[in-house]
Order: C-alpha cells, then structure tokens, then sequence
C-alpha cells in the first residue's frame, strides 16, 4: 500500500469533534444492555485525509471478490455469496457481492434490481441454520472498493 501524505479532516463536523477526549459511551451500555457491559474509549485522534485506498480501488489484481474463491457457496450471472470459513462469533456469516467489479454508485440497475430478490432469499436460507432467528444486513464499504454487503446471522435468544 502506497504511503499517502495525510492531514486533518477539515469540515464543520470534523471542527466539533472532541479530539483528544474520550467519548462517551452510555448509549452502548444502556441503549444496548444485552451488549455490553463496560467499554473504554481511547481518546479520538485526528482523521486523517485523504484516506487510504480500500482494497481493489487502485489495483483490481488485489480485489477479493473478482477472484473466484473456495468459500463461494452460491452464484449466478450478477451476484455471487461467499460464507465465512471458519466458525465465528454468529451462527452463519456471508458477503454478498456483484460478480464484476462495481461500485454501488456506477452498478448498472440490473444488478441492483437483482439484489432486492437475492437479500429475501438469503435471508428465509439463513433463518433455517439451527439456532437461528433472525438474518441481518450491512454494507459498510470501507474495506473492499468493490460493492459487498454482509448477511449475519443472529442466534436465537
Ligand atoms: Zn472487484
């Protein structure tokens, strides 16, 4: 990865934040009790711009999902799922992702449209690994340049 020369984010939301203070937390161990029940921040640091290329943004040859992989456990012509190897923390996790390389912000509508259809079905699949109850989705886009999203399952309480 190349070395970037970074600087301070600078926008009015970045000029409020409290850096070097820690945040407070009382929305994660009240608002979620289930969750936790101690968390201790670090101090926030500077965010730093311009940030660092996601995998596959400047080089397609190291993008995960255009190469074919052993975990693979379903495809078809637009969309493809990969299930975690190994076992986890969930009961069953996957990323979902267009077979080409496409960013959310240029895939062509009828890979979108497909995706609507793929969530529903993966989501009646997963709620039938034993333990079960429900399948959430996520779609955080920082570590891959190529669209993917997250199918987690979450155990039954
Ligand atoms: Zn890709």
């Amino acid at each position: 990865m190349s070395e970037l020369e970074q600087h301070p984010a600078d926008s009015p939301f970045h000029a409020r934040l409290p850096i070097g203070e820690r945040l407070e937390v009382s929305a994660l161990t009240e608002g979620l009790p289930w969750a936790f029940e101690q968390i201790v921040m670090r101090p926030l640091e500077p965010m730093l711009v311009p940030e660092q290329p996601r995998n596959g943004e400047i080089d397609r040859s190291e993008c995960g999902p255009c190469r074919t992989s052993p975990n693979t456990i379903w495809h078809d012509d637009l969309w493809q799922v990969y299930a975690s190897p190994e076992p986890g923390g969930l009961p069953f996790m996957a990323a979902i992702s267009p077979r080409e390389h496409w960013l959310l912000e240029d895939a062509p509508v009828e890979v979108l449209a497909a995706l609507g259809p793929l969530l529903q079905r993966i989501s009646e699949a997963v709620k039938t690994v034993p333990g079960v109850a429900r399948c959430h989705f996520g779609r955080w886009n920082d570590g891959s340049a190529h669209m993917h999203m997250w199918a987690l399952a979450r155990p039954r309480a």
